[in-house]
């Protein structure tokens, strides 16, 4: 069934889940299932719970606006009238149909996810287990890219992916521009060498500058 684009944004504002965003989210579960067991380690997919309004989460409150993972229940939180809003203010900025930037969202809270779970296994994986914060959101937007190119790859994107991508994250970085967060142009470039090089250009090894940088 094709949904026109009219009764889609109706259909997200009204609290159903992104049908392309469902999509995304199994072939990410997959993509990581595989690089962990590649590896003889397992990935426990998180659970992917929109909210509306307020609510809260064993990680305290859930903020209007937002979108966060949640290691304690291993779960990612999202405001889906945030995200519904985010994609179309991205569509008129880019003259695009905007549906990447939901994806690239989540994609970046599962990002995180994955971030935690590579660190809980018993391997060391040197730096990358001391990172906090500033190199954290770097390494879960280089994640981010790594997926939405298999998303892009698998044609469940249209046109415009890229641009996409950068005035999500212009748009997220200025909501966002507390202490820590690395601003979005360095934020931008960390997904595009996801997006260009995959995973192995998201390890500590590979990604500069991981700490906040001093002043
Ligand atoms: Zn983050």
């Amino acid at each position: 069934m094709r949904l026109s684009l009219a009764m889609m944004l109706l259909v997200c504002l009204q609290g159903a889940v992104d049908p392309k965003l469902s999509q995304a989210v199994r072939l990410f579960d997959r993509v990581w299932k595989e690089y962990f067991a590649a590896r003889g380690e397992s990935y426990a997919p998180p659970k992917i719970t929109p909210f509306a309004g307020k609510g809260s989460s064993p990680c305290g409150k859930m903020n209007p606006g937002n979108a966060y993972y949640c290691e304690k229940d291993n779960t990612v939180y999202y405001d889906e009238e945030f995200l519904a809003a985010l994609r179309l203010r991205v569509a008129s900025d880019t003259g695009t149909s905007g549906d990447a930037a939901p994806i690239i969202a989540i994609a970046h809270e599962l990002g995180h996810a994955v971030f935690a779970q590579m660190n809980r296994h018993s391997q060391p994986r040197g730096v990358i287990q001391q990172l906090h914060g500033y190199g954290e959101e770097k390494v879960a937007d280089c994640l981010a890219g790594v997926l939405t190119r298999a998303a892009s790859e698998q044609r469940y994107l249209t046109k415009g992916t890229l641009e996409e991508a950068e005035s999500t994250m212009a748009i997220i970085g200025k909501l966002n521009s507390q202490k820590g967060h690395p601003s979005w142009r360095v934020r931008y470039n960390s997904f595009l060498s996801g997006y260009h090089n995959g995973v192995d250009a998201c390890s500590a090894n590979t990604i500069e500058n991981l700490r906040y940088p001093s002043r």
